[in-house]
Parts: structure tokens; C-alpha cells; sequence
């Protein structure tokens, strides 16, 4: 079975106490997570250091990165690149969120390079895709979220997109309360697997954990991971409360 994850967003919440104490309750909510399935929390930059004597001891529990540079090095004033999340032992970054998108231009050519880079150094990228209300309004969602994948990902040989993880996550539904239903989400991660399986074969499309994002809460976890081409949730809002997060966790395929 493809790995069932539930990765938590953190965005820029919480100050470091905050973020221990979050965690702290989280873990001790887990007792264990199956062989399949991992947990992943993306925190703020300053807090993965200090964050991961929490999870050191737990498997398939994981600390992200919620962005990384898609230049190596350099003269890029208040950037992480990928060789320092390398550096500290951090094995997922998120990719191309919509929040970084928008508010910071980020294109699907620039995301390719960030793809390439989290590769090179066994970092797993969470790349991000997804459309705004008007795209789906129009209708025209299918083709846009292809696009992405295309241009940002379709580079890749057949072994490396199998390390990458596609979160789907309409961006109508970030934050808004507004959640997908079940049948949308199936509709959307069964046409990513098609596209991808056009591209690489239906082996290669089955092996790739694609997650729903958007509004995902511990009430909707059950209904929208039991849907047979979602492998779990991209979380924003419900990451920050413990209680939901654990609901959501146990609501993973098991
Ligand atoms: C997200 O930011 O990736 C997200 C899905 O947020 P929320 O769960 O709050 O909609």
C-alpha cells in the first residue's frame, strides 16, 4: 500500500514554547504509527532544531521544512536552502504551498528547481498543487492542476517522482472552512493519478502518496482519507489543536 501521511502545516504560528507544548500533547496522543503511514509536522524555521529531540525516538514521525530556496547557495539575504535542511537532518519540505505562490510569485519553473534540489539531497518534497475558485468555477480545473504537475515535475525520471509527494489542495478550501467533498477530492487525486499514469505508468502513478489539503478537521478526516486515491491530509488550522490532529492522524488508512 501507497504511505498514508498526515503532515501538519504550522505556517507562521506559535512561538517556540507553544509549538513544544503542541507537540508535546500530539505525541502523547500517538502511541504508535503504523508501518504505512507517517507523521509529518512542518514547523517554522527556528523551531526544527529545538523540535527534534521530540521526535527522535519515534518512527515514522518526522519534522518538514515549509519552504526551501530553489538556488544552491549564495547572496539570497534570509533564505534556507536545501544544503541546510540537509545539514540538520530534515527529510520533507513542502513545496510550492499556495500561500507561496501567491504572495511570493513563486512559479511552476522555480518549483522545479526546488523539486530537483530537496532530491539531490533525499529531502522529500510535499509539492503542492491546486486551483482558485474561478478555475473551478469554470470548470477548467483538471487541466490547470496537470499543468502543474507538468511544468514543475514531468522532468523527473521515473524513479525520482516516486520520492515526491503531491498534496492536492484546492486553494477555495485553505483556510476558508470550505472542504472539498470526499467525492471532489476522489475525482481530482483519481485524475493526478491518471495524468501521472500517462506519463509514467500505472505502476509508477500507484506508488505516489497524493494528500488532500483544505479545511481538513477531525469531524471530515475519516470520510476524506477513506476515499481510495487520498493517502492522507495536508493540515493547516486543525494542526495548531492537538485533539484534532490526533483525530486526524488515527483517521489515516491503516
Ligand atoms: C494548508 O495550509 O495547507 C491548509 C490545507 O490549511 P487549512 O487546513 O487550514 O485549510
Amino acid at each position: 500500500m501507497r504511505k498514508q501521511i498526515a503532515a501538519a502545516n504550522w505556517k507562521m504560528n506559535k512561538r517556540l514554547d507553544e509549538g513544544q507544548t503542541l507537540l508535546t500533547a500530539i505525541l502523547a496522543g500517538v502511541n504508535s504509527v503504523q508501518p504505512n503511514q507517517e507523521v509529518v509536522f512542518a514547523v517554522p524555521f527556528p523551531y526544527l532544531v529545538p523540535l527534534q529531540s521530540l521526535v527522535a525516538d519515534k518512527t515514522n514521525i518526522s519534522l518538514s521544512a515549509q519552504n526551501c530556496h530553489h538556488k544552491t547557495s549564495g547572496a539570497y539575504t534570509g533564505e534556507v536552502s536545501v544544503d541546510m535542511l540537509d545539514s540538520i537532518n530534515i527529510n520533507y519540505c513542502i513545496v510550492g504551498h499556495s500561500e507561496r505562490r501567491e504572495y511570493f510569485a513563486e512559479s511552476n519553473a522555480v518549483l522545479a528547481e526546488k523539486v530537483n534540489l530537496c532530491l539531490s539531497k533525499n529531502i522529500t518534497p510535499i509539492f503542492c498543487c491546486g486551483e482558485l475558485l474561478n478555475i473551478r468555477e469554470a470548470e477548467t480545473q483538471n487541466q490547470f492542476v496537470a499543468v502543474q504537475l507538468e511544468e514543475s515535475l514531468f522532468h523527473l525520471d521515473e524513479t525520482a517522482i516516486q520520492k515526491v509527494v503531491i498534496a492536492y489542495e484546492p486553494i477555495w478550501a485553505i483556510g476558508t472552512g470550505k472542504t472539498a467533498s470526499s467525492a471532489q477530492a476522489q475525482e481530482m487525486h483519481a485524475h493526478l493519478r491518471a495524468v501521472l499514469a500517462t506519463k509514467y505508468g500505472t505502476v509508477v502513478a500507484n506508488n505516489i502518496s497524493i494528500l488532500y489539503g483544505g479545511s481538513v478537521k477531525g469531524a471530515n478526516a475519516v470520510e476524506l482519507f477513506s476515499q481510495p486515491d487520498v493517502d492522507g491530509g495536508l493540515v493547516g488550522g486543525a494542526s495548531l489543536l492537538a485533539d484534532e490532529f490526533i483525530q486526524i492522524i488515527h483517521a489515516l488508512k491503516g
